[in-house]
């Protein structure tokens, strides 16, 4: 087989492959680079430039150059624009799929669906440019009361490495639409896929400064640079719940405007009424997508006592037919995690689930071909004061959990700091209305494993964060009420 850097220049159309900074419309080198691995074998895919200090300021000081103008453009030139962007980024699909898939590792299907998922948070923030509209108050004969919704000005933002275009496209495409401009920095791990973002948007003719990116593996230091800096106005960060603390403190002291996407800690609910088929259908799709890693992931799977034994072992029968592979392959179903050291937290965790009494119905174990692999796992007898049920797993393991009562699961189901997503298998209509109340989190599926997107608000409560992206609801984020009185 070729080598991991040919196979990148074969996969990709030469000019999306870019390795540099994207800062003020140009693309730029520094002396440092780093290296940017394939999850799947560890071999060498391309080495990126690494920005420091330096190139931090130059791109805020691009975007808050860029805002002047960019601010004042009519919605119907930047609707246009996202137009274009997302149309250059559905033509190139398969050159973006591939890379995802090389450098993050997923499934190439699920990769093919990313671009498509991202791309049409730019589709429908390019409408919705178009309906940002202020009020004009009553107030008597002798006075105008206005209220004028404005861009909020340059926003930092900070990606992780699990959705490397769609977390940028559903923080970007919002952002644009309001007339604000962006520095970005994309997780270390997958650059690959934000830079080629930026290379379509540059085809397209986003004018200079309004996107940067900047690759780094200085993390802190850049964190540290956008919440000190007073060009900057807002944060907008999709990651782990201990890094979005940490900038939510930093920005307190800049007074910055926050969206938080942050950790979750799924609950997957399954009453005896339940669809069992559809149930194991949905906890297929809800729990393995991405290999387990994604913050919407089934974490906690609560199955009524009466239908616990017979749920474990339809969703064992399933959980056998999933391809273990190479990310790279069409069948692939489940793929290497991220690095080893999410191969080492998953395993730890398992092996501390099953010292506190769980047992292993399926998987349980690394691959034995491949250490970046963790196999599909089903756990039975799993109680949910268990690490496993307390932790983001963040891999393809499945720990199911009794529950006998509807205010008992309720209960458990919200006995977390997380508030994040939430399913829920019933046939019962008054159930869903009363759960839909009762179950403390940002989103709640019945009846389905899939939630995200473009037309509804992601989002969580509690410590899984604060905003919401997408949605007629999602520019709120990036937009300023302005009270203008006339007199
Ligand atoms: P994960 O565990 O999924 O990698 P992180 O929260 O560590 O989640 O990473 C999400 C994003 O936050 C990545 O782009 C990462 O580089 C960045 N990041 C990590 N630590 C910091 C920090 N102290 N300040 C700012 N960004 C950070």
């Amino acid at each position: 087989m070729a080598s991991n850097e040919t196979l990148l220049a074969i996969f990709m159309n030469e000019s999306l492959l870019k390795t540099q900074a994207y800062i003020d419309g140009q693309w730029l080198t520094t002396d440092n680079q780093f290296k940017v691995d394939n999850p799947f074998d560890n071999s060498h895919l391309a080495d990126v430039t690494d920005c420091n200090q330096e190139q931090f300021q130059q791109a805020i000081d691009a975007a808050s150059n860029a805002f002047t103008h960019w601010s004042q453009t009519s919605p119907k030139y930047r609707s246009k624009l996202l137009l274009a962007w997302y149309q250059n980024i559905l033509e190139h699909q398969d050159d973006l799929a591939h890379t995802l898939t090389l450098e993050q590792g997923k499934p190439i299907a699920e990769a093919r669906n990313e671009i498509v998922y991202g791309a049409n948070y730019i589709k429908w923030f390019s409408e919705e440019a178009l309906r940002i509209n202020g009020d004009i108050l009553q107030s008597g004969l002798d006075k105008q009361t206005q209220v004028l919704k404005l861009p909020v000005g340059v926003v930092g933002i900070i990606t992780p490495w699990n959705f490397p275009q769609a977390m940028i496209a559903r923080k970007v495409a919002p952002a644009l639409a309001a007339g604000c401009t962006v520095v970005i920095k994309p997780a270390a791990e997958t650059p690959l896929s934000a830079l080629a973002m930026a290379e379509l948007a540059h085809q397209i003719g986003i004018p200079k400064g309004v996107i940067n990116i900047i690759p780094t593996t200085r993390a802190k230091e850049f964190g540290k640079a956008i919440t000190a800096s007073k060009k900057v106005r807002k944060i907008s960060f999709t990651g782990s719940t201990a890094v979005g603390k940490l900038l939510l403190k930093q920005a307190a002291d800049n007074v910055q405007r926050t969206t938080m996407e942050l950790g979750g800690n799924a609950p997957f609910i399954v009453f005896d009424d339940a669809d069992i088929d559809a149930a194991i259908d949905g906890l297929m799709v809800s729990k393995f997508r991405n290999s387990g890693q994604t913050c919407v992931c089934a974490n906690r799977i609560f199955i009524h006592d009466s239908v616990y034994d017979q749920f474990a072992k339809q969703f064992v029968e399933k959980v056998k037919t999933l391809s273990v592979d190479n990310g790279l392959n069409e069948t692939a179903k489940i793929t290497a995690l991220i690095n080893p050291k999410a191969v080492s937290k998953v395993s730890d965790l398992v092996i501390k689930a099953k010292q506190q009494g769980a047992q292993v119905l399926f998987g349980g174990s690394v691959s034995p071909a491949n250490h970046n692999i963790f196999l599909p796992t089903v756990l039975s007898d799993v109680q949910a004061d268990m690490s496993i049920a307390c932790e983001e797993i963040f891999g393809p393991v499945a720990p199911l959990i009794r529950f006998n009562t509807e205010q008992q699961v309720i209960d458990l189901a919200n006995n977390t700091d997380a508030g994040l997503a939430c399913y829920v298998f019933t046939e019962d209509r008054h159930r869903i209305r009363r759960l839909s109340h009762l179950l403390e989190f940002g989103m709640i599926a019945f009846n389905e494993g899939a939630i995200s997107n473009e037309m509804a608000p992601f989002g969580g409560v509690k410590h899984s964060g604060m905003g919401r992206e997408g949605s007629k609801y999602g520019i709120d984020d990036y937009l300023e009420l302005k009270y203008v009185s006339v007199s």
